[in-house]
């Protein structure tokens, strides 16, 4: 058979390392990017890649834990061998991109440096400086370069993916892309295509993701039949610079080095924060969180300062809200050492040397949990079957969606310094299982759809001239954009209530509505920034809906999906054995909200564009879910009653079925 050849859409840390791995393994690969591949927004990650390594290992950790502490942090919304296998690659990740040159921080004695991240006691993440996603994403580039002299790779930087073509069977042939600087249409052949396109934050206007992410490749093969997965789980990071223009991170890195959150406990004290004292400060994470303290997960952490800010009053500033974050007690060497980019930035931005006055910060949309539902097959080791073309593989087959743009690995929340490893793991893993699609499907029914293509181009190069020709409509894209960004802020991200959701949905399709009378400014056929503009928001309506219409169904708190109509309650009674009862209702809800709610959301396009939700079961084949508290301050009860309940359910089992029973009794 003549070589495969595969199409990779995106070009940040999952497209690279699958290209690579692709040309490796023989195959030609064609890599499309918006950008060039060294501006993808990878490049933008800071703290660090989550993996276990020897130095860990002798504190008592290692992959199982890696394992659970993803699920847990993600509220067990996770299909689970996916996150195994990934957690036993992590190592091997991690060597193979030192190897490759990614200059990690070193301790004295020359091992990797390790910090702790959220949602783990373990100091799991390796790093370099605050700069580790440009490292990585510049270590791979190299590779795929070399591949580029030996003529595997053909790079087609600053092209446009616009749909993926499906022969009648359904399944993908290639792809149309547009060339950004000539505005000229081109079919792609392939035997094979992958998406890695990133997440989606311009929906929510501003974010802490680059401009270039605005799911315009994530949509349009929805548009063409993939289904999304999990579309309400946006992650809002704890820690951003606000901004007028963008909002920029402050990575949990700063508190994985010692940083710690705190309010003055007087509203809006104005004094200098240096003068206040510890006793007139609220290290509230700290008090109520002992355990993980200013480390809890990030749904979490968001939560509490947003809840500090806007129910307690206690804002640092009057007119906006803010918390400190603050790191002038960690020694300066230190932070310049392991913190210097992200620092420079909050310095560069702000004005001020957050070496000696505490940052302000507050939460800012960072990560969408959900994306390209995707397939896998779990082997009888509880991990996946490397090689098998069904992981990674969306519902079309041989379309395929990696990194960020998929919804597998992160379940209802995410944990700082997963998603870089997640990003490699996908990229490097689904290379043998989709070169084995490609001997499956057919490059002679390739050559032969031609005329697949040629309609897929006149439809592409029609919607443009439709689109060139608006000259005369009365919206303005930007000015919708900005519109659409503020509802989806303020409705779905910390805190989301059904008739705001519902008011939301009505709003999101009448600016689409608007946006088909949107007017071009540039007319112009070359480097015509504002058509693709138009046309990529055109393509956020779909996006934004799913995630309202699959927020608004879901009546639940799971991870970052936070609705207080349907929030646990707390634990209030003194009383031993009122607040036992109080435990037990408590875990008895629990139990019920699992058996309704752990169900991964599967958004499907609908006749006329309007998403269709369905819910599918979680493999939780693994690990049992269990309540979720880190140690919560008034939870000891909880953990109690819940402990008991496993003894004995185990204790059962054990008596009537025998212990291989007890997951699936309980899962
Ligand atoms: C500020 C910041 C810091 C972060 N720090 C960390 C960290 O320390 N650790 C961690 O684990 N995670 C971190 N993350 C998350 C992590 O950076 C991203 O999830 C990850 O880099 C995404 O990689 P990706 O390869 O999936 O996509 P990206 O790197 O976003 O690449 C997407 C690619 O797709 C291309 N593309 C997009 N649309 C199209 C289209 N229509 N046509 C053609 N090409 C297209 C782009 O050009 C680009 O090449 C951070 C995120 C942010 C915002």
């Amino acid at each position: 058979m003549a070589q495969p050849r595969v199409l990779v859409i995106g070009g940040g840390l999952a497209g690279l390392s699958a290209t690579m791995r692709l040309a490796e393994l023989g195959v030609q690969v064609d890599l499309v990017s918006l950008v060039p591949v060294k501006r993808s927004h990878s490049v933008c990650a800071q703290g660090g890649i989550n993996s276990v390594n020897s130095l860990t290992r002798q504190q008592g950790d290692n992959e199982w834990k890696h394992f659970d502490d993803t699920v847990y942090g993600g509220d067990f919304l996770q299909h689970q061998p996916p996150v195994k296998e990934m957690a036993d690659w992590g190592p091997r990740i991690v060597d193979l991109m030192d190897r490759l040159g990614v200059p990690f921080n070193r301790t004295p004695e020359g091992f990797r440096d390790q910090r702790r991240f959220g949602g783990t006691l373990f100091k799991r993440t390796a790093f370099a400086g605050a700069t580790t996603g440009q490292q990585l994403l510049y270590s791979l580039d190299e590779q795929v370069r070399r591949w580029e002299v030996e003529g595997k790779v053909k790079k087609w930087e600053f092209w446009d993916f616009l749909e993926p073509v499906l022969d009648d069977a359904g399944r993908c042939r290639g792809a149309i892309c547009q060339d950004l600087v000539t505005m000229q249409f081109r079919a792609f052949p392939a035997d094979a295509v992958i998406i890695a396109t990133g997440g989606c934050g311009l929906l929510f206007g501003r974010s802490t993701m680059s401009m270039v992410c605005n799911g315009s490749a994530v949509s349009r093969a929805y548009r063409a039949g993939a289904w999304y997965g999990n579309g309400e789980f946006i992650q809002v990071h704890p820690t951003a610079i606000p901004g007028a223009d963008k909002l920029r991170l402050m990575s949990e890195s700063a508190r994985g080095e010692g940083g710690r959150v705190w309010v003055p406990k007087t509203p809006h004290d104005p004094r200098d924060p240096r003068d206040i004292p510890e006793s007139e400060r609220s290290y509230f994470l700290e008090e109520r969180y002992p355990k993980y303290g200013n480390l809890v997960p990030r749904d979490i952490a968001t939560r509490e300062i947003f809840d500090i800010c806007t129910n307690e009053g206690l804002s640092v500033e009057k007119d906006r809200l803010c918390v400190y974050l603050d790191l002038t007690h960690v020694p300066r060497e230190t932070l310049d050492r392991k913190l210097g980019g992200i620092l420079e930035i909050y310095e560069k931005f702000q004005g001020v040397d957050p070496r000696v006055v505490p940052m302000k910060i507050f939460p800012a949309v960072h990560y969408s949990m959900g994306g390209l539902w995707v397939d896998y097959e779990k082997s009888s080791t509880g991990g996946l079957v490397e090689g098998s073309p069904r992981n990674q593989q969306t519902n079309i087959p041989g379309l395929y969606a990696i990194g960020e743009c998929d919804y597998q690995y992160h379940g209802a929340n995410r944990l700082g310094a997963n998603s870089l490893l997640s990003c490699i793991f996908s990229g490097l893993f689904c290379a043998p299982g989709v070169i084995a699609s490609c001997d499956s499907g057919g490059k002679k029914a390739a050559e032969e759809s031609s005329r697949l293509f040629d309609s897929g181009l006149r439809r592409e190069e029609e919607r443009h001239r439709a689109l060139l020709g608006r000259t005369a409509g009365d919206e303005n894209p930007y000015d919708l954009h900005q519109q659409l960004g503020n509802l989806m802020t303020r409705v779905a991200t910390v805190v989301r209530r059904n008739e705001q959701l519902a008011a939301a949905y009505a709003e999101v399709c009448s600016l689409e509505e608007r946006w088909r009378r949107c007017a071009v400014s540039d007319s112009g056929n070359w480097t015509n920034q504002n058509v693709v503009f138009t046309k990529s928001l055109g393509d956020m309506f779909p996006l934004a809906k799913l995630v309202l219409k699959g927020a608004l169904q879901r009546d639940e708190c799971r991870g970052a999906h936070y609705k207080p109509d349907f929030a646990m309650p707390g634990i209030h009674a003194t009383e031993p054995a009122e607040k036992r009862r109080e435990a037990e209702a408590w875990c008895d809800r629990f139990e019920a909200n699992t058996r309704r709610w752990l169900k991964s959301t599967v958004a499907t396009c609908g006749p006329g564009g309007e998403p269709e939700i369905s819910y599918q079961d979680v493999d939780t084949s693994l690990t049992p879910p269990r309540p979720r508290l880190y140690g919560l301050v008034g939870g000891e009860e909880i953990e109690e009653v819940w402990k008991n309940r496993k003894h004995a359910a185990s204790a059962g089992v054990d008596a009537h079925r025998g212990p291989a029973a007890f997951a699936g009794a309980t899962g």
